[in-house]
C-alpha cells in the first residue's frame, strides 16, 4: 500500500522566522489522515526550525530542496548530505527542473546526488520532466525514461521502492498551467512501467505529479489513480491553504 504523499517545496521562500509561524499555523489547521504524509522542503536556512517543529510526526517530515554529492569540501555554497541530516532533513529533492534548467544540474550529476542521499539516509525525491518543446516534439517519454535511466538504473528493486519520483512536466512549474491528469497519468504509467520493468520490480515507488497544482485541480488530480500525490511550490506557501490542500483527497 502506498501512502499519499504532499510534498511543499517553498523554493527559496520562508525564512526561519516565516518557518516557524507557518508551522504553527499549518499545525493548527492540519488534521492528520492515516492515508498520508506531509512533507516540507524549506530553503536550507529554515530547515532547523522545521524539522524540529515536526519531529515527533511521523506523518510530516522536513527535507532539503537540493545537496552536494561530496560530504566536506571547498565547494562554496553547497550543503553536504550529512549537513542537511544533521539539520533534520529525512528527504531530499534531486534534479527540480529550476536546479536543472536555471543552474545547468546535468543527468550525471543527480545520478550523484541520488546515492548520496541514499548514503546518507536521505529519502531522494527525484524530479524528472520534459519542456515544452520536447513535449511538442513527442519526446516526452523518451526525457523522463532518459532520466530515470540516468538517476536510478544502478538500483535495485527494494531501494526503489523506497524513493519517490515526481513528474513535474517543466512547462508546467509555476506557469498556471497544469497538466490534465490524463497527461499527468500517461507519463506515470510509463515510469511505473520504467520502475518495474527487468529485475527491479519496484512497487512501492511513490510517484507525484507536480506542476501548478493549488486548490481548485487537486481534487480532480487525486481522482486519477496513478497519482500517489503532488508536489506543490506556489500553492504550498500559504499555510492554511496548504492544510486544507493536503487534506483533499480519497480515504
Ligand atoms: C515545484 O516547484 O516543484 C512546483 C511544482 O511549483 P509550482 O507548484 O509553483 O508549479
Amino acid at each position: 500500500m502506498r501512502r499519499l504523499l504532499f510534498a511543499a517545496n517553498w523554493k527559496m521562500h520562508l525564512p526561519p522566522h516565516e518557518a516557524r509561524e507557518y508551522v504553527k499555523v499549518f499545525l493548527l489547521r492540519y488534521r492528520t489522515r492515516p492515508d498520508r504524509e506531509v512533507w516540507f522542503f524549506p530553503p536550507a536556512v529554515s530547515l532547523e526550525p522545521v524539522a524540529h517543529a515536526v519531529r515527533d510526526r511521523s506523518d510530516l517530515r522536513a527535507g532539503a530542496q537540493n545537496i552536494h554529492w561530496e560530504s566536506k569540501g571547498a565547494f562554496t555554497g553547497e550543503l553536504s548530505p550529512a549537513m542537511a541530516s544533521h539539520a533534520g532533513a529525512r528527504a531530499t529533492l534531486v534534479g527540480h527542473s529550476e536546479r536543472r534548467h536555471l543552474f545547468g544540474e546535468t543527468d550525471a550529476e543527480t545520478s550523484r546526488k541520488v546515492m548520496a542521499a541514499l548514503k546518507a539516509e536521505l529519502t531522494p525525491v527525484l524530479c524528472v520532466g520534459e519542456t515544452l518543446e520536447e513535449r511538442e516534439a513527442g519526446q516526452t517519454l523518451a526525457v523522463v525514461t532518459r532520466q530515470l535511466e540516468a538517476a536510478l538504473a544502478g538500483l535495485d528493486g527494494e531501494t526503489l521502492g523506497k524513493l519517490v519520483v515526481a513528474y513535474e512536466p517543466v512547462w508546467a512549474i509555476g506557469t498556471g498551467r497544469n497538466a490534465t491528469p490524463q497527461d499527468a497519468a500517461q507519463v506515470h504509467a510509463a515510469i511505473r512501467r520504467w520502475l518495474q520493468s527487468g529485475t527491479r520490480k519496484a512497487k512501492l515507488t511513490r510517484v507525484l505529479y507536480g506542476g501548478s497544482v493549488n486548490l481548485k485541480n487537486i481534487a480532480e488530480l487525486l481522482a486519477e489513480p496513478e497519482l500517489d500525490g503532488v508536489l506543490v511550490g506556489g500553492a504550498s506557501l500559504d499555510p492554511e491553504g496548504w492544510a486544507t490542500l493536503a487534506q483533499t483527497g480519497a480515504a
